[in-house]
């Protein structure tokens, strides 16, 4: 059996394990013993998935606010230590990526994610971090001085700071299949995690005709609803309206995590309240009223065509048990026209479920933040750090969730690094 003792062993090799590598070589811990250690054949495999292969790498309007967690205050000052500006920093002038800032969102200028994957690894090889794919590990067992990191295979190694960063659950494809909870098996009980669900997912509905708009997307906003009316959450941006039956799109994964609290919290009645115009109720009356005089002698579909897509118009004067390609707009009284214009901005769509692990993008729980130092340390565990996905930490789309892994990589670096 070999053994061996490393001054850090970093358990997986996706974002943030290989941020904390990186940062540790930076650091006074140059020249100490560092391994990552990766389940999967390559390392960075759901990094080069990351914003449709683009790489979404932070956000310059960083909103704490926007993030769930079990321990608020301390993302915040988290994030406050080491956030865009930081990780621009050491992409830019330590990592050779330039990039490029779209809107808020950030990008590497090549606007590929492997340039992102490729600047990680070539940095690692540079300074010599030993990188090991292929080894699945099972267990971080606590002996008196050190850690054991047991693997599948008969191999084990020792090291005195143990990086845990084995992601989520979402596209376990990627290797991230929630194993932080097995792992520390040993050294904590189920009182230290909140149990991961899908999260920034897409939701699915049975209303009639919803698979008729397969592939359409509107500018609008979706608000969710619980049974008594109450709004949970909502967002604004381009909803999309998917083959299987329902709706995705930034703004709709945004508020999927409310979603998948209610639906699993055991609430039977949930709502998706879509504005699908992206405008407001009287904008919408009002142009519909004048197109009512103008064009009076068309199919409501042909008079509305110019200001909303036929499919849209179709599906809701269907919903009305109308028919919008035989109904002439002169046909539309006054009451059904507030009857459409209500629907249009408002339309309630009962949400039946959620995209699983393999169709979300983040998962929500993880190790609870409040169980963990400011640095990441596991408290009264010393040298056992959590990072990333890992963690009790998601955030909304638009940089917010890579920018986490990158913060918590950093801090965990840095307090290895002044312990050594
Ligand atoms: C399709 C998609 C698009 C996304 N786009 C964006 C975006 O544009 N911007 C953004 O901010 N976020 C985005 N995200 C989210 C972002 O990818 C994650 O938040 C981030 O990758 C988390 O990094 P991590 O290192 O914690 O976990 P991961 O990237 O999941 O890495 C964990 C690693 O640990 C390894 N591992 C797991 N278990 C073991 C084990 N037992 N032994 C050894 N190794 C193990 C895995 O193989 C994996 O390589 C996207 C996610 C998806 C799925």
């Amino acid at each position: 059996m070999k053994s061996n003792v490393y001054d850090c062993v970093i358990v997986g090799g996706g974002a943030a394990g290989l941020y904390c590598a990186a940062n540790l070589s930076r650091l006074e811990f140059n020249g100490k013993k560092i391994l990552v250690l990766e389940g999967g054949n390559r390392v960075g495999r759901k990094l080069a998935l990351t914003g449709s292969g683009r790489c979404n790498l932070s956000n310059t309007e960083i909103d704490p606010s926007k993030y769930n967690t079990d321990d608020q205050v301390k993302l915040e000052s988290c994030l406050a230590r080491y956030g865009c500006t930081e990780t621009s920093y050491y992409f830019e002038n330590m990592l050779g990526v330039v990039l490029e800032q779209k809107g808020t969102l950030l990008y590497p200028s090549t606007l590929k994610s492997s340039t992102v994957v490729d600047a990680l690894r070539f940095y690692l090889a540079d300074n010599n971090i030993e990188t090991e794919s292929g080894v699945h590990v099972e267990s971080v067992e606590r002996t008196s001085s050190v850690y054991e990191i047991k693997t599948d295979s008969d191999k084990s190694y020792m090291a005195k700071n143990v990086v845990i960063a084995t992601g989520g659950i979402t596209y376990p494809v990627t290797g991230s299949t929630g194993d932080v909870v097995k792992i520390l098996k040993s050294i904590t009980d189920e009182s230290f995690f909140v149990p991961f669900r899908p999260a920034l997912t897409s939701l699915s509905s049975d209303i009639s005709g919803i698979k008729g708009l397969a592939g359409i997307r509107c500018r609008g906003d979706v608000k969710i609803v619980d049974s008594q009316g109450t709004i949970k959450a909502q967002s604004e941006g381009e909803i999309l309206f998917t083959k299987e039956g329902g709706i995705s799109g930034i703004c709709v994964m945004d508020v999927s995590d409310a979603v998948v609290r209610l639906i699993d919290d055991g609430e039977e009645d949930v709502k998706a309240v879509l504005n699908l115009t992206g405008k407001s109720a009287g904008e919408i009356l009002q142009m519909i009223y004048i197109r009512r005089q103008m064009y009076a002698h068309r199919t409501c579909s042909d008079a509305l065509s110019g200001m909303l897509l036929r499919n849209i118009t179709d599906f809701v004067m269907k919903h009305m048990g109308l028919k919008s390609d035989k109904m002439t707009l002169r046909e539309l009284d006054d009451r059904r026209l507030c009857e459409l214009t209500n629907l249009l901005c408002a339309f309630p769509i009962p949400v039946k479920g959620y995209g699983a692990e393999d169709k979300a993008q983040v998962s929500s729980g993880g190790f609870k933040l409040s169980k963990l130092d400011d640095n990441m340390q596991v408290k009264g565990c010393h040298g056992l750090y959590i990072i990333g996905e890992s963690v009790n930490v998601n955030g909304i789309c638009g940089g917010y969730n890579l920018q986490w892994a990158w913060t918590s990589a950093a801090l965990a670096a840095e307090s290895i690094s002044q312990d050594v």
